[in-house]
């Protein structure tokens, strides 16, 4: 095999082909609150390892968004709680920056006695896995999976190609955020000559939004809220507003870009209470300026220098008031 595209990773590589071609049986899954980039790789992998004659579940903490339904297979995805895992060698995790990120799947599957594939790119993570395939620049753990099929010569073929696609351009916010390279381009080019249809793909994911998340959005904009002179902006959503429109959490995954698209705004941040009582889910956007991976470090969340999220068990108000006065103080110094 030729070299890998990221040479600082040929070893982990040589790892994750070794295991994926010698072991028999996977689980795979992801973070909780999952998303496009978190759905789309799993299926992907999934369909790879069948291809092979493997055997495969998907099991996931979170349920599958709306917006994901159309997946391919993703009526095999299974939900923890639900379903139990099956024996398996190995565990592949995916776009989890942190082992903690599977949620309730932390009871069933354990760092010391299982083998754990990590395929990952946040900046955070800090490779929790027997192996940790983890590239931080790359923009998706589906176009690190791409990068990989292509560099193993694991058949790629249409639908496979339409996960990858959906993976790369949720996780880019549709190629415009800052992990938008010359190469996922290319990437995308490729995936594109399979056929994919980026209008279809697109009336699907973005073009089919519920009536109970635009009621839900009316709620959000009516507690858009400015300090520090208009550069952070931000929106809540409580219990009750979930409640009132028949929505969930994990139909809001773009809000947060509300508040970070306006004009003069740095860092725009959306707050929800969680399903869980007591806990607070922080979604935070840089423009640039604010590393907000090692912002929400601080606070035990993570992600990306532009994308990071934050849970935290307080009121709602509390949260607020320390993530907005820790930020106000970071955003005096740039
Ligand atoms: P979100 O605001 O949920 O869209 O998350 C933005 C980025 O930060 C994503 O890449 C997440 O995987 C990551 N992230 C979100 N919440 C957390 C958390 N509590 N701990 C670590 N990373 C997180
Ligand atoms: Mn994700
Ligand atoms: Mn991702």
């Amino acid at each position: 095999l030729a070299q890998f595209y990221n040479p600082l990773l040929q070893k982990e590589v040589k790892k994750t082909l070794k295991l994926l071609r010698s072991k028999t049986r996977f689980l795979i899954t992801s973070h909780i609150g999952i998303d496009g980039d978190g759905l789309a790789s799993e299926l992907a992998l999934a369909r790879a390892l069948k291809k092979m004659g493997k055997k495969v579940q998907v099991l996931n903490d979170s349920g599958t968004p709306h917006a994901y339904q159309f997946l391919p297979d993703a009526q095999k995805i299974e939900r923890f709680g639900q379903v139990s895992p099956a024996p398996r060698e190995v565990t592949v995790i995916l776009d989890a920056g942190k082992f903690e990120r599977i949620g309730s799947l932390k009871d069933v599957v354990s760092l010391r006695r299982d083998t754990v594939i990590n395929i990952d790119h946040h900046r955070s993570n800090k490779g929790f896995g027997t192996v940790s395939l983890i590239d931080p620049l790359i923009s998706s753990a589906g176009e690190l999976l791409f990068e990989f099929f292509k560099w193993a010569k694991i058949e790629i073929d249409k639908t496979t190609a339409l996960l990858l696609y959906v993976a790369i351009l949720t996780d880019t916010g549709r190629f415009t955020y800052d992990n938008t390279t010359a190469r996922t381009h290319r990437n995308i080019g490729e995936l594109l000559e399979y056929g994919i249809r980026p209008e279809l793909v697109a009336n699907e994911i973005y073009r089919r939004v519920t009536h109970g998340q635009v009621e839900l959005l009316k709620h959000a904009l009516a507690t858009l809220t400015y300090t520090e002179d208009g550069r952070i902006a931000h929106i809540t959503l409580l219990r009750k507003d979930f409640d009132q429109t028949g929505t969930s959490g994990l139909e809001t995954q773009e809000f947060v870009e509300i508040p970070r698209s306006i004009d003069g705004v740095r860092v725009g941040i959306y707050f929800r209470e969680t399903l869980e009582k007591g806990t607070v889910k922080v979604s935070m956007r840089s423009n640039g300026g604010i590393d907000l991976n090692r912002f929400a470090r601080r606070f035990g969340g993570g992600g990306h220098r532009s994308a990071a999220g934050i849970t935290l068990q307080t009121k709602i108000e509390e949260a607020k008031r320390k993530i907005i006065a820790s930020l106000a103080q970071d955003i005096s110094r740039i």
